[in-house]
């Protein structure tokens, strides 16, 4: 009999069953058929320990072992309270309050929110509409589809049912442009912004890194630049680092290689280690000091059930401290080093008629093809190479584990390049 658990994205008259995942170790997981697969993108990038890590397991079982679970509202519990300390100490200076939700869909949908009752509060009610990039992937709730890419974006058919805002082009620098190659998308986003600023209330970008989207790498010069527009124009900045947080990018946070402090930060994903789902969304004083006032109105108006869940919490401590003390981000920039010399560096793949472009940042590296369909059967083809790659669109893509040992690394990018270069695909 066919499984009633229906698969995300799945094609459903074309699917084939799904590998059976039994267990993993490390940047492994292993199927009920023995088979063992290199994850080369850590479960949709959240398993930045790798599978089974015992410390992280232990966090689990000893809070399980305590307290599973209260409700956040109106009491507390010191896994949160430490968790919201830890979060504001590792976070760029200034965001020093944070609101917990259970996924990185919700943690953006309590971000606009934030900022839609922020200008209510000041007396800014027209400011409810959102600026957004091209290319943008923010999540899959009805608040975030109406932020992501309209037209790439995997919700077009969607349209009639969302709210409307306004979108910037995705910007075109590459990370190491300069400021002056920079300002051709600056001089796009202030376009619109001069437009239209008085009915937008926050900017939001996945900084440096538009994941979903395509992969697309962008100029710290472009975050200072939305920075110095976002206070020009009374617009709060938005930084969705569900996917760039912990380490992604090469530094603990996107928003460090151009020191900036958005006024919202929202992450998600690598917060747990992968080992549970949480979010956190952060907010400087003067997003929050606007929620202080007199009238009824001032109180944030959202509440997931699950928000500060002491099990998430727990683990999201544990993995900060792992990520730390086992230095993380020297792991990272040693991975960066393997994907530039096997993929980025390699001119026979860049010469290769089907792709398009080679690039990396920190702990990401992505192939880009001109055309999709030469990416149908890189899958399978990479399986036979014992590793476990998901591409989307235009994209064969890695984001590993950050403890894949470098053999290993080699091995997903050589299954990456083999797709290629090899002659017995
Ligand atoms: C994955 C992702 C989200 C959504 O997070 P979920 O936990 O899947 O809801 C939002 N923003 C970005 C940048 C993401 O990569």
């Amino acid at each position: 009999m066919t499984s009633p658990v229906w698969h995300p994205y799945s094609h459903l008259k074309t699917q084939t069953p799904s590998p059976k995942v039994v267990g993993g170790d490390g940047p492994r997981f292993t199927l009920d058929t023995g088979e063992s697969l290199l994850d080369a993108t850590c479960s949709w990038w959240c398993m930045i320990h790798g599978y089974r890590h015992p410390r992280l397991i232990e966090a689990i079982q000893r809070q399980a072992d305590e307290l599973c679970h209260v409700m956040l509202g109106g009491l507390t519990h010191e896994p949160a309270d430490r968790l919201a300390r830890e979060l504001v100490r590792v976070t760029p200076e200034g965001l020093n309050h944070v609101f917990f939700s259970d996924s990185g869909s919700v943690g953006m949908e309590v971000a606009m929110k934030m900022a839609v009752q922020y200008h209510y509060l000041r007396g800014k009610p027209a400011k409810h509409r959102m600026l957004t990039l091209m290319k943008a992937y923010h999540g899959d709730t009805a608040g975030c589809m109406a932020v992501c890419d309209p037209e790439e974006g995997m919700h077009s058919l969607f349209a009639g049912f969302l709210p409307q805002h306004h979108f910037a082009p995705a910007p075109t620098a590459g990370f190491d442009a300069t400021r002056e190659e920079v300002q051709a998308d600056l001089d796009a986003l202030r376009g619109v912004l001069e437009a239209h600023h008085e009915e937008i209330g926050a900017l939001l970008m996945e900084p440096l890194l538009q994941a979903a989207g395509g992969l697309n790498m962008t100029s710290p010069h472009y975050l200072r630049g939305a920075r110095e527009l976002c206070d020009e124009f009374d617009i709060l900045l938005i930084f969705d680092e569900v996917a760039t947080g912990f380490g992604r990018t090469g530094r603990m946070f996107a928003a460090n290689h151009a020191d900036v402090t958005p006024d919202i930060m929202v992450l998600s994903k690598g917060l747990t280690g992968g080992y549970l789902g949480h979010a956190a969304t952060l907010a400087t004083d003067r997003v929050h000091d606007a929620f202080i006032g007199d009238s009824a109105l001032h109180a944030f108006m959202h509440g997931p059930t699950f928000m500060g869940n002491p099990l998430a919490c727990r683990v999201a401590l544990e993995s900060l401290a792992v990520f730390e003390e086992d230095d993380y981000l020297g792991r990272i920039e040693a991975l960066n080093g393997v994907l530039r010399e096997e993929l980025v560096d390699d001119e026979a793949l860049r010469a290769h008629p089907d792709v398009a472009d080679v690039r990396a940042l920190g702990a990401t590296a992505v192939i880009e093809v001109h055309d999709a369909d030469s990416l149908r059967g890189a899958a399978d083809f990479a399986r036979t190479q014992g590793v476990w790659l998901r591409a989307f669109g235009r994209w064969l893509y890695t984001m590993p584990a950050y403890i894949t040992p470098h053999d290993d690394m080699r091995r997903i990018t050589g299954a990456m390049k083999g797709w290629f270069l090899s002659r017995e695909r």
